[in-house]
């Protein structure tokens, strides 16, 4: 594999500063590893290496001039295909939008190409973000660069493994229930649910609205911090956007690194341990607590009761918003279209026809699944017994992180129940599969920001724990603060960073 790919986000752009290497050499050996690995690992829908040739060019002029647009100006960069690139294919991983090619940038989009990073191309992804494993993609499924008869991670498997892989050094997820934050944790690499409101939704194709939160899938935690900075902040084509400052985060994570936890109180929560956990998990976890105490943080328990009803709330609310957002893929306006034959007294098949079949063609199971829930609970006579009572429950967990945040200055657990599992091994049991999320979900549904590091490798199967930390709103500094510490005890624990154990993926040496 070529040293161009191997570094992180940071050191690139620092070798762009002082001209060590350009953004069209950089670029261009990206688009070689996608080339030599994607036909194995499967990350990518879509790859535009002409736009980003010219976006790498276009840097370059900027650099040559000393007039960067900023500081990642250059350091290319991919995107979950969820959100909308103008002039490029946005499929949401379904067939309904296959060939679809947005009129517009999402905001997210926007900030990337006015700060100069070359768009590499776009991720796979669960269709419509519904999945822990990137197994519901009509395009077919990503292979996790560790072991490629794994799951990468769901919904946003595609950036996960694009990063793991060293495809590209930077991704854009998006985050629903957990899916920056799982894919991250069992691939080995570093991904950041925002604050909601945080980073603009506007051109996100939305799955469930108040849920939903755009973030950095990368290999560091600073890197995390820089991408963050960067999409971070208000924009007013979102109306549930926050009006404040992204806040100081490369800064947060620069501190961090120094090590000194000194004065930090991290609570464990207790509802997200013990029986049904994997061994490796919990021992991967337990070294790092370790490792934050080692650094002058105390950790304390803290009790969370209402988080053992996240997921029954989660897959009720999720669903009713769902159904309602994926009503507007009528096969009118855009996308697939499906005319059914209509023999018998009609000429011509209705309107009604059409969509029928456009939507019975277009979605996939999971999404049907999801649409049924969704329209049974919201219909009369349930709206208040499903819906109702699941945004009750919603506020005691809420009321559980705020109660716990009196106590601590950030929450911690492992990111996922268990490491990777096998490709096919929880299709047919979507129960099985959605406790996956057991432990992301909870900050979907208060609104606050969470992380996810490596912690280490699990003894039983070689493959890559996640550590998450939880801060409270608007408070997503301590994640990079803590985030940036942890990782420096680890990285001097195993001489380097988790991926350098990847597999090579071309036959050679990692
Ligand atoms: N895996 C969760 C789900 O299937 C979360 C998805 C997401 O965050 N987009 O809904």
């Amino acid at each position: 594999m070529s040293d161009l790919v191997r570094g992180t986000a940071a050191q690139m752009a620092a070798d762009l500063a002082s001209g060590a290497t350009t953004s069209v050499a950089l670029t261009q050996a990206h688009l070689d590893r996608i080339a030599e690995v994607d036909g194995a690992v499967h990350a990518f829908l879509h790859v535009d290496s002409e736009g980003a040739l010219a976006a790498a060019a276009a840097s370059d002029a900027r650099r040559a001039a000393g007039t960067p647009a900023s500081e990642l100006d250059g350091v290319p960069i991919a995107v979950k295909d969820v959100l909308a690139t103008e002039g490029l294919p946005t499929t949401c991983g379904s067939k309904i939008l296959e060939g679809w090619i947005p009129p517009y940038d999402a905001t997210v989009v926007q900030k990337l190409k006015a700060a100069g990073l070359p768009i590499l191309g776009k991720t796979n992804m669960d269709e419509f973000a519904m999945g822990s494993s990137t197994e519901h993609s009509a395009y077919g499924p990503t292979h996790n660069p560790w072991d490629l008869d794994r799951i990468p991670g769901g919904s946003g498997g595609g950036s996960a493994a694009a990063v793991a892989a060293f495809e590209a050094p930077l991704a854009l997820g998006t985050d629903t229930g957990g899916s920056i934050r799982q894919p991250g944790a069992v691939t080995g690499t570093v991904g950041v649910k925002p604050t909601y409101g945080g980073v603009s939704r506007y051109g996100l194709v939305a799955m469930a609205n108040s849920l939903d939160q755009v973030g950095p899938v990368t290999r560091t935690v600073l890197d995390s911090a820089l991408l963050h900075e960067l999409i971070g902040g208000h924009d007013a084509m979102d109306s549930t956007s926050i009006d404040q400052p992204v806040g100081a985060l490369v800064a947060a994570a620069k501190q961090g690194a120094r090590g000194d936890l000194s004065g930090l109180k991290v609570g464990v929560i207790t509802e997200l341990g013990g029986e049904g956990w994997q061994d490796g998990v919990e021992a991967s976890f337990q070294a790092s607590l370790d490792l934050l105490v080692k650094a002058g943080a105390e950790v304390v328990e803290v009790s969370c009761p209402n988080f053992v009803h996240a997921l029954a709330t989660y897959y009720l609310i999720m669903p009713c918003e769902a159904s309602s957002n994926l009503a507007k893929f009528d096969a009118m306006r855009y996308g697939l279209r499906v005319v059914p034959d209509r023999p018998g007294d009609q000429a011509q098949p209705s309107a009604e026809d059409v969509m029928r079949a456009s939507r019975d063609a277009g979605f996939g199971d999971e999404v049907k699944r999801r649409i049924i829930l969704g329209t049974y609970a919201l219909s009369s006579g349930y709206y208040d017994a499903y819906y109702g009572t699941a945004q009750r429950v919603r506020t005691l967990i809420s009321r559980d992180f705020e109660a716990a945040f009196e106590q601590v200055d950030v929450l911690v657990s492992p990111t996922a129940p268990t490491t990777a599992f096998k490709l096919g091994e929880k299709l047919d049991d979507p129960l099985s599969m959605y406790l996956n999320d057991l432990a992301t979900i909870p900050a979907n549904l208060a609104g606050v920001p969470g992380i996810s590091l490596p912690s280490g490798l699990a003894d039983e199967d070689g493959l890559p724990v996640g550590f998450q930390i939880l801060a409270p709103a608007l408070a997503d500094d301590r994640l990079y603060r803590v985030g940036a510490a942890l990782e420096a005890a680890l990285e001097r624990e195993w001489g380097g960073s988790l991926l350098d154990r990847a597999p090579d993926l071309t036959g050679g040496a990692a």
